[in-house]
């Protein structure tokens, strides 16, 4: 057995790496670099964590995230490894204490927010110590313009020349191709080993459903089906976000907002529950969620349409990441196509950047209206191949698609009629009124009734009218300008209008597509109790005292419940009702720290709960 498996079954409980794991690994405890992608919970950490307890010296993990370190700190000293770090949050004392450690050679591990690299009086403090490797976490910070962390990033190239024999290993979860080639170019890791994992994250559900009722089909999907559940819901605005906590608390459902313009303290207490309690929920802008490596949040639901497919992809990518079934859930309507358009045309920036911000949206709209496997669509634009999942809405419940050529032409005839023969302009909802035949007040008021075009619409639902509107818009087959979203004519108009091109639609489900695997018989009706994913009935009351127990120890140890036991270490636990320490210790995620410090409490619980 090789030193790293041996490190992977007694210091972290688990039997196999999973992907390129074992090769990543073993090419950094030979002293090579490496650039690694890899998708949130993909399991990026022990890439470094393992060669840094196999190699002599400590490990230097580079991280921006200083609010997690602690956390982070904390969670590898559960395991028994000997960790630290040094940041701005400490005080003097602490960080003497730190340094010592670190020259003492007591420590495996050192974490350091970037900005330490740069400062002299750091770089002489790695100097006087032995090093085992060098970790650069979110390295995709070197790559993005206008981040916070970037010129602290830039600087981090520089590591090499100083520590040549040191191997350096770059992680991120950041997908795209471009993305990849400035993180080597920049770190100057051209000469690394690069380490592509697949992008696909086979637990997560993607759902993205036409938007009637976006609290009330928020509230629906959390009762049925994420009762209990930690989860997070992204809103474009902050008065959005503030109405949504509040909705969801009137209706009994535990959740705190989390935007920037709260106050810094109320955030960090809102996000620091988060992360440490069970099942809370978060309404957050998306400011929300970078880094934050909690691995039980079982849903992301997008209220508002993600401004790209880049964006859509980390937001959704924060559930699962302990590779339990999560769902991945957005709404998204007419009015989303909208306002973003409104937003591009506002925004700042040349026409370059505005087609740019436009090109995104489009890539976000088609993944919205395909009637393909979503998953497939969302890899393919991360260029990856790939066949039909089985675990997303159009997947479950194959979405037709029609020929709405003909109400194409009818809708667009109604926009070049109000042009023509009125010289007036309106949006969506007076051209589909005109369409029905509807005789409201505003018909009445402007005489449209008069228009040939008036009623000529009857043979389809206002609905999918508005559906229809969505895709044509979608698919750049008409465009929206100025505040009010009036409709007009877009390039690819004229084709439809002259018949030369064939507009094919997705018809709606009928009725919203559910997990394939739901829980909600788990769940009790109100309240954060229980509801553990796909877990035997009869098993349910031991994961609860379970849960319970380490809820109570991780307040006393003042650490994230997830610290203790992960849900997934838990359900193994609580299916399988070990009676004796080796049986415990052979459950995935029970290490030889955890099985020493946790053992008998746990094998007290199961056996209390037989009774
Ligand atoms: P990332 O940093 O890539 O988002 P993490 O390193 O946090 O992912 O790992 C995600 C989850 O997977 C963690 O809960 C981790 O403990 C678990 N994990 C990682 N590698 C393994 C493995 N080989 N076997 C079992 N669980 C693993
Ligand atoms: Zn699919």
């Amino acid at each position: 057995m090789s030193d790293a498996l041996r490190v992977l079954r007694r210091v972290f409980g688990y039997d196999a790496f999973r992907g390129d794991q074992q090769e990543i690994i073993d090419h950094v405890v030979a002293g090579g670099d490496a650039l690694v992608l890899m998708p949130t919970g993909g399991g990026k950490s022990l890439c470094y964590q393992i060669p840094a307890l196999v190699r002599r010296g400590v490990g230097v993990v580079v991280s921006p995230l200083i609010a997690l370190m602690q956390d982070q700190v904390d969670a590898l000293r559960a395991l028994g490894v000997r960790a630290g770090f040094l940041n701005s949050t400490q005080d003097l004392d602490e960080r003497r204490l730190v340094e010592a450690e670190f020259l003492a050679g007591e420590l495996d591990l050192l974490y350091l927010a970037p900005e330490r690299l740069r400062v002299e009086s750091t770089l002489s403090l790695l100097g006087r110590g032995s090093i085992s490797l060098f970790a650069i976490d979110e390295a995709h910070c070197v790559a993005q313009w206008g981040h916070d962390f970037r010129p602290d990033y830039l600087a981090l190239s520089e590591l090499h020349e100083r520590w040549p024999d040191v191997p350096r290993i770059a992680l991120t979860a950041t997908a795209t191709e471009a993305t990849h080639s400035e993180i080597a170019s920049r770190l100057k890791l051209q000469d690394a080993r690069h380490f592509v994992a697949s992008f696909d994250r086979p637990n997560i559900q993607y759902r993205i459903a036409p938007k009637n009722d976006p609290k009330r089909q928020l509230l629906e999907l959390l009762r049925t089906e994420h009762q209990g559940h930690a989860g997070i819901i992204y809103c474009l605005s902050r008065a959005s976000v503030e109405k949504t906590a509040e909705f969801l608390v009137k209706n009994g459902i535990e959740a705190l907002p989390y935007h920037a313009g709260l106050d810094a303290r109320i955030r960090a207490e809102n996000q620091a529950r988060f992360l440490r309690e069970d099942g809370l929920v978060v309404v957050a802008t998306i400011a929300f969620g970078m880094g934050i490596d909690k691995p039980d949040v079982r849903f992301v639901a997008h209220l508002d349409l993600p401004k790209s497919v880049e964006g859509y992809y980390q937001e959704t990518g924060r559930a699962g990441r302990d590779g339990l079934p999560s769902t991945a859930w957005l709404a998204y309507g007419l009015q989303d196509v909208v306002q973003q358009r409104k937003m591009i045309d506002g925004s700042e920036g040349d026409a370059a950047h505005r087609r740019r911000l436009g090109s995104h949206l489009d890539a976000m709209l088609a993944l919205c209206e395909t009637v393909e496997c979503r998953r497939v669509g969302l890899l393919a634009y991360f260029g990856q191949q790939s066949t039909a999942c089985g675990n997303c809405d159009t997947c479950l419940t194959p979405a037709e698609s029609w020929d709405g050529t003909v109400p194409a032409q009818k809708l667009l005839s109604t926009v070049v009629r109000l042009k023509r023969e009125r010289n007036q302009k309106f949006g969506a909802g007076q051209v589909v009124d005109i369409l029905l035949g509807k005789k409201t007040a505003k018909v009445i008021q402007f005489d449209h009734d008069a228009l040939s075009v008036f009623g000529i619409g009857a043979e389809l639902r206002e609905a999918e009218w508005r559906g229809v509107v969505r895709q044509l818009l979608a698919q750049g087959l008409i465009a929206v300008e100025g505040d009010y979203g009036t409709l007009v004519l877009s390039e690819g108009s004229g084709e439809v209008l002259g018949g030369q091109r064939q507009v094919m639609l997705r018809r709606e489900p009928e009725r919203a597509p559910r997990a394939a695997k739901s829980s909600s018989s788990a769940g009790t009706k109100s309240g954060r109790a229980a509801a553990p994913v796909d877990l035997p009935p009869e098993a349910v009351p031991l994961f609860e005292r379970l849960r319970a127990w380490r809820g109570a120890t991780a307040k006393e140890q003042g650490v994230p419940a997830y610290v203790i036991f992960h849900d997934a270490t838990l359900r193994q636990i609580a299916t399988l009702s070990p009676s004796t320490l080796a049986e415990l210790g052979a459950v995935s995620g029970v290490g030889e720290n955890k099985l020493a410090k946790y053992g008998e409490q746990i094998l007290e619980t199961v056996a209390a709960a037989e009774e």
